[in-house]
């Protein structure tokens, strides 16, 4: 059986490119899915990062004029990932991130940046370059969900599969772009890709794929909900016989406790008692007390309401009298850094916090902290508490999306189950209420100061499966359902 060609269509991939976890699943995944016989070649755009790291390049194809603009396609590979690389310097090159500018404002023409994304996807699939026609194309958020519309209006192509990776981010932008997008016209509709007169990219993308996914089970049935649903909860609930959550996995080749160039000492499941060697590095770095007695609580997160943080703030009192401390390492909202800040002044040796965003730092956080907090108020799939389980950093989570999905709290019938010997590998607390975030400081402050109960805890989870293999399989399969002959 010949390797099936899929087109994956992402904003960001890590690592030329990351704001967040759909970098991490856009990089990861074509990885696994080699195994499953699956040829996944990656569209992204030319930022100037993604230009000054590629080696090699192949141009594939041309556009005069892509949405008014000139472009050029351009094959390449990164780290053994197969790159097509949309090459539009009137979109793409210029400073500050993906989406915004250095003075973090979202950069105007975003609708055009994106629309010109999904707009080549659609013609790499119908055709554009004779060297790989996909078969299925993979899109993912609202940056490519107008790639099934413009097919639709092309008169269609391969199979597509929309997923979803935070519904929070739409893409939304006014009814008078409709001409700039070039869309066709007869699919502004409710039954299209229109959303309350406007244009919803990722409503489109739902809409008129073939399958949609999302990143965990959970999710996928909260988002049919009002509260989560951000207003397609209708459009989820109308489409749930082709909606499904496939939970993400971790590149556990990036993430590798036994050898990661980021940490002191290596460690693995067998012997977790050689965290300590990380977890010394990680106070002495931060200049966190070598003698605390309770939990040595770790954050590696985005700073934003989603995330719960303005709660973690708010229970850091509990958090202290546990005897505990807390590295956190996060940007985001400026007065949730400040607070943190003036948090860390004020309890110098049991709070640290780092702004910013620093990889090698987010590996030691995970290797030295007793435990990994993650009090999102929704939370899609997550990944730091997968990244946590498998460096023995107890997963003390909010029981929302894929934080429900990939810890198993551990309650006293899980502490009971399997002989007595206990199938938990961390903590869920309800998701949104400051009495339940305290209440789990507690709790696991009580199961740290008993070492069997907690080492329990630490094995199982470093012995979970975090790996893309099985997600891996259920994109397959999913592929191969929909792939066009
Ligand atoms: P989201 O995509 O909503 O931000 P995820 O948990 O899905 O959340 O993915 C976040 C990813 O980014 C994880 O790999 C996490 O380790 C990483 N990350 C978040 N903030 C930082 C930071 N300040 N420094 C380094 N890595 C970070």
């Amino acid at each position: 059986m010949s390797d099936l060609p899929v087109l994956s269509v992402a904003s960001e991939v890590f690592p030329l490119v990351k704001t967040g976890g759909l970098a991490d699943v856009a990089g990861a995944l074509p990885g696994a899915l080699a195994a499953e016989g699956v040829a996944m070649r990656t569209l992204l755009p030319g930022y100037p990062a993604v230009m000054a790291a590629l080696r090699n390049v192949e141009p594939a194809h041309h556009w005069a004029d892509l949405l008014g603009v000139p472009a050029r396609l351009l094959a390449a590979s990164h780290q053994g990932l197969p790159l097509l690389v949309l090459d539009a310097p009137a979109f793409y090159d210029r400073a500050g991130g993906p989406y915004a500018g250095p003075d973090g404002h979202d950069h105007p023409d975003n609708a055009q940046r994106f629309a010109a994304l999904s707009l080549a996807a659609a013609e790499i699939g119908r055709g554009a370059v004779r060297a790989f026609q996909p078969r299925v194309i993979h899109a993912h958020d609202w940056q490519a969900g107008l790639t099934a519309a413009y097919l639709r209006g092309a008169g269609g192509g391969p199979g597509t599969v929309m997923t979803v990776h935070n519904l929070a981010f739409q893409g939304i932008v006014p009814a008078s772009m409709l001409e700039a997008l070039r869309l066709p016209p007869a699919l502004f509709s409710m039954e299209g890709f229109e959303y309350h007169g406007a244009i919803g990219m990722l409503k489109a993308g739902l809409q008129f794929s073939d399958r949609i996914t999302t990143v965990s089970p959970t999710y996928a049935v909260e988002v049919r909900g009002r509260e989560a649903g951000f207003g397609l909860d209708g459009v989820l609930r109308a489409r749930a016989g082709v909606f499904s959550g496939i939970l993400n996995g971790i590149d556990t080749g990036v993430w590798n406790p036994a050898a990661d160039a980021a940490l002191p000492a290596p460690f693995s499941a067998g012997k977790p008692t050689a965290r300590r060697v990380s977890r010394q590095a990680l106070r002495a770095k931060l200049g966190l007390a070598a003698d605390a007695d309770g939990p040595l609580f770790g954050v590696i997160s985005r700073l934003t309401e989603q995330k719960g943080l303005d709660l973690l703030l708010a229970a850091l009192p509990t958090l202290l009298a546990t005897g505990g401390q807390l590295a956190l390492l996060g940007a985001g909202d400026r007065a949730m850094e400040a607070g943190y800040v003036a948090a860390a002044a004020r309890h110098p040796g049991r709070i640290a916090a780092v702004i910013g965003y620093d990889e090698a730092l987010a590996h030691l956080i995970q290797a030295g902290s007793d435990a990994i907090l993650v009090p999102s108020r929704f939370e899609p799939c997550g990944l730091t508490q997968l990244c946590a389980l498998r460096y023995g950093a107890v997963p003390v989570v909010a029981r929302v999306g894929g934080l429900a999905d990939s810890v198993i709290d551990s309650n006293p019938m899980a502490m009971a189950a399997n002989g007595g010997a206990g199938v938990g590998t961390g903590i869920h607390f309800a998701g949104n209420s400051l009495e339940a975030l305290e209440a789990a400081l507690l709790r696991t402050a009580e199961l740290f100061r008993q070492p069997a109960l907690w080492r329990g805890l630490q094995k199982r989870g470093m012995a979970t499966d975090v790996s893309w293999a099985a997600p891996a399989r259920r994109y397959a399969a999913l592929y191969r359902a929909i792939a066009a002959p």
